[in-house]
Order: C-alpha cells, then sequence, then structure tokens
C-alpha cells in the first residue's frame, strides 16, 4: 500500500498554485500565474 507523505513542493503566494519542482532549482517564476514574487508574500504598503 502506497502511504501519502508530505512533498517537498512549492506554493505561489499569489496564486495558490501548488506544484513540484523538476529539478532542484528553485523556480523563478510560478508555472501558473508566472509571477516572479510567487515566494513573496503581498505586501501591503500605504
Ligand atoms: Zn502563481
Amino acid at each position: 500500500m502506497a502511504k501519502k507523505v508530505p512533498v517537498m513542493g512549492y506554493r505561489c503566494e499569489r496564486c495558490g498554485h501548488e506544484w513540484l519542482p523538476r529539478n532542484s532549482d528553485v523556480p523563478k517564476v510560478c508555472p501558473k500565474c508566472k509571477s516572479p514574487y510567487w515566494d513573496r508574500p503581498r505586501q501591503n504598503k500605504n
């Protein structure tokens, strides 16, 4: 029986998209929304 284990993936802080990297490189952009700031939460600056 296969056991579900947490997988090291990435999650886009902008669109919430989650994906698994093909290699060990940190992706530069979110594959879905193409945002280069996918790893940074949106900052509220007033
Ligand atoms: Zn995204």
